[in-house]
């Protein structure tokens, strides 16, 4: 037990945080290597698959529920003995080894090496108006919120793969979804642009920004649009907004001791995990704005882990679990 005022110190060879795809499979690398992992789950157990529906791309299943993946993920991570920590990291300290995170419920939790696995999020459009209407029509998960505009009329944001299948999944639901994207062409995969293009529900509105979200107080009534060529402004009536304009990766907690890119994506060396700081190693979205899929992810948290295992053996780093300090041999 921790003195007064002493914080609870849990001590462990891997720590990881993040249990989306990348989390629970470095965990269950690094304990099927005898490295007695933690695991912090972070605000949202199980990660972006959580909030969608149907995933048709994961090896082994033709169609799965993302919650049910990823709740398998979870119970297969439970059964190889990965302590799973439910809390969230508000600090880090990667000067000194250990590696020390810090979470919201005043546990400090150190590592011998840490994997980095806390992903990404939905980028917004940054609208005072967006703001008040945001659970009121205006959402990011179409997968979430579609439902609730069955046989009503909507509007997607964006122009990449996301905004398209956003737009094609709430053709499931919704009377009409407009499309709505600042330029000509969209960048989303030639599969999803047919598939889109083939759609009677959709309709494009190329060359517009959203100015405003219109509301009643209540709820979404409709949009002001932006012509981005002439400024040209004009609305739309619509119940629902929603955003697909990207995601910000989830790496403000290691600013200024990690190296990032000019958005915020933990920089590795190539073909490896390996962050700046030797031990740290970074798995899936936060690292990756190219792929940003469950399989690459779930990739990725392997490659840390095995490379976690690897720098350990390397260091000759002997610690034992909770409440002791790692011994840095050399
Ligand atoms: C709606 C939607 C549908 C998708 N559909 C597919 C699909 O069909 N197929 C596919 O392959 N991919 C799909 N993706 C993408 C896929 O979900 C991501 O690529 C994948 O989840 C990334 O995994 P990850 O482990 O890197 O991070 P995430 O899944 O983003 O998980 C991040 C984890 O980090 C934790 N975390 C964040 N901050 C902290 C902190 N401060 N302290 C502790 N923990 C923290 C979070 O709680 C979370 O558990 C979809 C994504 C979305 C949003």
């Amino acid at each position: 037990m921790p003195g007064a005022g002493a914080p609870d110190v849990r001590h462990s060879k891997v720590l990881i945080i993040g249990s989306g795809p990348a989390g629970y499979t470095a965990a269950v690398y690094a304990a099927r290597a005898a490295l007695a992992p933690r695991l912090i789950e972070g605000p949202q157990p199980g990660g972006q698959l959580t909030i969608t529906t149907e995933v048709e791309n994961w090896p082994g299943d033709e169609s799965v529920l993302g919650p049910d993946l990823m709740a398998r993920m979870g119970e297969q991570v439970r059964n190889a003995g990965v302590d799973v920590a439910s809390d969230v990291i508000v600090e880090v300290d990667l000067t000194r080894a250990p590696f020390l995170a810090v979470g919201d419920s005043g546990t400090h939790y150190t590592g011998d090496a840490l994997i980095v696995a806390t992903g990404a999020s939905a980028r917004w459009l940054g609208l005072a108006s967006e703001s008040i209407y945001r659970g009121r029509g205006v959402s990011a998960c179409a997968t979430c919120d579609g439902f609730f505009y069955r046989d009503r009329v909507c509007a997607v944001v964006g122009g990449g793969n996301t905004a398209v299948e956003e737009a094609l999944y709430l053709t499931n639901f919704a009377q009409k979804v407009y499309l709505i994207h600042r330029r000509d062409t969209l960048r989303a995969d030639r599969t999803n642009q047919a598939r889109l293009f083939a759609n009677p529900k959709i309709e494009m509105i190329w060359n517009a920004e959203v100015a405003e979200v219109l509301g009643d107080g209540g709820g979404v009534t409709g949009l002001a649009l932006r012509d981005t060529q002439s400024g040209a402004m004009s609305q739309l009536a619509v119940h629902g907004l929603f955003v697909a304009i990207g995601h910000d990766p989830a790496t403000a907690l290691f600013k200024g001791q990690l190296h990032m890119d000019g958005e915020g994506y933990i920089l590795v060396t190539p073909g490896s995990t390996a962050a700046s700081v030797p031990g740290v190693f970074a798995a899936g979205d936060v690292q990756d704005k190219l792929f940003r899929q469950a399989v690459t992810s779930a990739g990725m948290g392997c490659m840390a882990a095995l490379e976690a295992e690897r720098y350990l053996a390397g260091h000759n780093i002997q610690s034992a679990v909770d409440g002791a300090e790692a011994d840095l041999l050399v």
